[in-house]
């Protein structure tokens, strides 16, 4: 009878477990293909907010799937777990929701670089724990296992150190001027190789004694590297850094999801680490770069002449200053306006007021259009989602290459604090930071406004500007927002 019982319940517990791993995995599959479902949604600016839900769907499915299944796993008090979970996600909660409800729309970049070097970490951190719970034993699957925990390791410390370099640029606390240290092409070489020696010296190593200085010694390699990489990249091309390691962030948590056995994370961390990279690409398709070049640390490339990194700019020559009331005057007359908006137009949030404007230059009959440049402002997309923030009808959103060679035959071009973007020097001298890069030709249009603050200040690659000094250009000095408002008040 007590054998009959016993039997009974460890075929019902066999059951329950069961059960409870169907369920893991049927969910993880749900949130799997939510997650590939939110990435095409995400492509296009009319389905991206659909996109949106259903990547918060897809982990919300994932955390409850998670979290159930590690209450049940557990060898400790189910108590125990819940609390040390409840208060694992209320610390990380707490910091998110802080830092996103302090940031401004401006300091977005730098949140997003600090939030990747917080994968890193967290990749680093599941390769220590992996190698201390599971130490080298003989064996084929403990030498792969150990790979993975050096790969997990290596691309962690690589993002991790990589992306506080970013984030130190972005934010402006260190300087943007690309770090060519002589020979920087065979340091990281040597650097690389030293790491997979190192890596196969843990494949090869039998317990904690004799695989923990090698994981420590790669440790800390890597974090050097990720260091030089970042600071090896000019500040001009800091936008396919972002990305970079937006992907490199996807697959250091792929290579955690391996060293934990987790099929969910390694999908996830390859979906970001693939949309990453083909993010950078067509960023470096963009700014005219060898995408080779900028994933190893600028590899081949001249360090600029000019100056690079945000400061001050000499005047070059005479300009025309206006007012708003000439600028309303000029857009009344013009048939066709386009808008090229910069990162000055994140600064002043002077999208509304630019919206605004839109639609009572439209009203009036003008044919207004926005053509937005592929790094224009901080990060990838920065302009499309400030003029979706403001209700501008996609359809009036182009591309730069839809419309560069649109310009002649435009009345008035409005540039709203942007510049980097809009600088000709880019394909006439050689020796400047964005030297090649592809800019809006603006200068082809009958007139330009630019707006921005002061003649004295550069963009973000640090170098003057022509086209301001231009017998077709007018400088509109002030605050964008404030400059636009009035605008559409003499309007
Ligand atoms: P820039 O950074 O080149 O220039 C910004 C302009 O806005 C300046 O002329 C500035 O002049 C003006 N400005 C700033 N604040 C205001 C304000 N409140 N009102 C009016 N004007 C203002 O902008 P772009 O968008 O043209 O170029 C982006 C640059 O950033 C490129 O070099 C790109 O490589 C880089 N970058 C892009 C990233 C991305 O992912 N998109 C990421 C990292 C870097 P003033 O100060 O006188 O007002």
């Amino acid at each position: 009878m007590m054998e009959q019982t016993i039997v009974y319940q460890v075929g019902y517990l066999s059951g329950f477990y069961e059960g409870i791993l169907r369920f893991q995995s049927l969910a993880y599959l749900l949130a799997a293909v939510l997650f590939v479902l939110a990435l095409a949604g995400l492509s296009k600016q009319k389905t991206a907010r659909r996109g949106n839900i259903l990547g918060v769907i897809g982990m919300a499915c994932a955390l409850v799937a998670t979290i159930v299944v590690t209450v049940f796993w557990t060898e400790q008090a189910a108590a125990t777990t819940v609390g040390l979970m409840v208060g694992a996600i209320a610390i990380g909660a707490a910091i998110g929701v802080w830092r996103a409800v302090k940031v401004k729309m401006t300091g977005m970049p730098e949140l997003v670089a600090m939030l990747h070097s917080f994968v890193g970490a967290a990749a680093v951190l599941v390769g220590f724990n992996s190698f201390l719970a599971e130490p080298g034993a003989p064996g084929a699957e403990n030498a792969f296992h150990m790979g993975e925990v050096g790969l997990a390791v290596f691309i962690g410390a690589v993002t991790l150190t990589g992306s506080v370099v970013a984030y130190l640029k972005l934010a402006a606390k260190i300087s943007g001027r690309p770090l060519m240290l002589p020979g920087r092409n065979a340091i990281n070489a040597v650097m690389v190789l030293a790491c997979l020696i190192l890596i196969g010296c843990l494949v090869t190593s039998r317990g904690v004694e004799g695989g923990l200085v090698p994981l420590i010694i790669l440790t800390v390699i890597s974090l050097v590297l990720g260091v030089h990489l970042v600071l090896a990249i000019g500040g001009g091309d800091m936008p396919v850094v972002v990305s970079m390691l937006n992907s490199y962030s996807g697959w250091a948590a792929a290579m955690a999801g391996f060293t934990l056995g987790n099929d969910l994370l390694i999908i996830t961390g390859a979906l970001v680490g693939s949309s990453g990279a083909y993010l950078s690409y067509i960023m470096c398709q963009g700014m005219n770069r060898s995408f080779i070049s900028v994933i190893l640390g600028g590899f081949g490339a001249e360090a600029p002449k000019a100056a690079s990194g945000s400061g001050e700019a000499a005047v070059m020559g005479d300009y025309t200053e206006v007012t708003p009331e000439d600028v309303a005057e000029a857009l009344k007359n013009s048939k066709r306006v386009i808008i090229t908006p910069g990162y000055g137009m994140a600064v002043a949030q002077a999208q509304f007021p630019v919206a605004e404007l839109t639609r009572r230059l439209q009203d009036a009959g003008v044919d207004v259009a926005f053509a937005v440049h592929p790094v224009a402002g901080r990060m990838p997309g920065h302009m499309n989602v400030l003029l979706a923030e403001a209700k501008v009808p996609y359809d009036s959103v182009l591309d730069m290459d839809d419309v560069n060679d649109d310009f002649a035959d435009v009345d008035t071009v409005l540039v709203i604090g942007a510049n980097d973007t809009v600088n000709p020097s880019a394909e006439t001298e050689p020796d400047s930071p964005i030297a090649g890069m592809p800019v809006l030709r603006v200068w082809d249009a009958n007139h330009v406004i630019v707006f921005k603050r002061s003649m004295g200040n550069a963009g973000y690659a640090g170098v003057q500007n022509p086209l301001f000094f231009n017998e077709n250009t007018d400088m509109l000095l002030g605050d964008a927002k404030q400059s636009v408002d009035a605008i559409v008040a003499a309007l």
